[in-house]
């Protein structure tokens, strides 16, 4: 298949794996900020291509996973409220919040209906006039316009019962914040290729600049991955970190500009709260003022419960990179997609869900 099968090249992925090992001289730890990259990386093996110098460690890049209990608790009670429909992307329905989930609310009558896209979720509104249609809003860069989008849309046909809950996050904040922490010593970072195609290169050049770390924005191919690592491992080895583009039949410098219009037209920035991470300044995506009546937050008033966690989880290690998915006691064990403790090993972007999913023998740097 054109543009698939060029990027999976057994033949070549042996050669830039070789390249990266004659290149490759210290120990080196890289994350892939991205539950997409995570997946690919297991899928196809490529940890096992890679030198032992060479630890990957998945960051926080899975919108389900990172989402807080509290938004989550939030998206459930929306759900419970009389003459409601909470319209919501597949993977959050599993998810466990603090004391329940969606898929729970909906054995108790909620009305949660799995959409592709808002514009399902806007045609559920116009074809339920009667009823409050909410759309959970989780994502990154890459889904805020397209919800941004469907807003706008409701504006312009007047539908008025279509609201949306936001939960989007933005990613440059959250990746200084880690760095800020200090908590893990990363040397370079593989940055998110669907992000990025959104918002370019720049928003993540403060990598390379201000904390002298190793950063390019990878594809999702096998192929993709392994020249970004090598780049990465070169820029280390150099000594001479810098942004680097190693998607470039997907990622302009300046990003999507339409899409990011649309996003800055009906969102601007708010502090948020990370699972794992806590409150990071101006990393979430609010509804602005001006469209406050779309604005699932501002329309209906909820008296929650305080959020909790389960303990046992180390979801919030492992998105923090501090840990990987078989450091947790429960992984494989308690824990299994059939039966998800955390939202790691339920989202389809989880790095539990893929080292579930794709488990090979470990590299001794991952067993202990
Ligand atoms: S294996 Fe399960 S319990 Fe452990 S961190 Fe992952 S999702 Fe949480």
């Amino acid at each position: 298949m054109k543009f698939v099968d060029e990027y999976q090249d057994n033949e070549l992925a042996g050669k830039i794996a070789s390249e990266i090992a004659t290149l490759s001289t210290i120990p080196i730890k890289l994350m892939e900020f991205c539950g997409g990259h995570t997946h690919a990386i297991m899928r196809y093996g490529l940890r096992q291509l890679l030198p032992e110098n060479i630890e990957m460690r998945s960051g926080p890049g899975c919108p389900v996973c990172v989402t807080a209990n509290a938004d989550l608790d939030k998206a459930i009670a929306l759900s419970l409220l009389p003459n409601t429909i909470v319209t919501t992307f597949g993977d959050m329905i599993r998810v466990p919040g603090s004391y329940s989930s969606l898929q729970q609310a909906r054995a108790r009558g909620a009305d949660i209906r799995i959409v592709y896209s808002t514009t399902d979720a806007l045609e559920i509104a116009r074809n339920n006039p009667e009823k409050a249609v909410i759309f959970i809003g989780i994502g990154f860069e890459t889904t805020a316009p397209t919800v941004a989008a469907a807003i706008l849309r409701a504006q312009k046909e007047g539908i008025e019962n279509f609201s949306v809950l936001s939960c989007h996050k933005l990613t440059p904040p959250v990746i200084r914040a880690l760095l800020e922490s200090g908590e893990v010593k990363i040397d370079g970072i593989i940055c998110p290729g669907h992000v990025c195609v959104i918002t370019g290169s720049r928003p993540y050049e403060f990598i390379s600049r201000e904390y002298k770390i190793a950063c390019a924005i990878s594809g999702f191919e096998p192929l993709d991955i392994l020249l970004c690592v090598y780049k990465l491992v070169k820029q280390i080895e150099n000594g001479s970190p810098r942004m680097e583009i190693a998607y470039s039949r997907a990622i302009k410098p300046e990003g999507n500009k339409p899409a990011l219009k649309l996003m800055n037209e009906v969102f601007e920035p708010a502090d948020t709260v990370w699972r794992g991470i806590g409150t990071v300044p101006c990393s979430g995506l609010r509804i602005k003022a001006t469209y406050q009546c779309f604005d699932a937050a501002k329309i209906f008033k909820i008296n929650m419960k305080p959020a909790r966690e389960n303990k046992a989880c180390r979801c919030g290690d492992i998105l923090r990179a501090t840990a990987t998915p078989v450091e947790c006691p429960l992984f494989g064990k308690a824990c299994t997609p059939e039966k998800p403790i955390g939202p790691c090993m339920v989202s389809s972007e989880g790095a539990c869900a893929a080292y579930y999913q794709y488990r090979r023998p470990e590299k001794e740097h991952d067993a202990a």
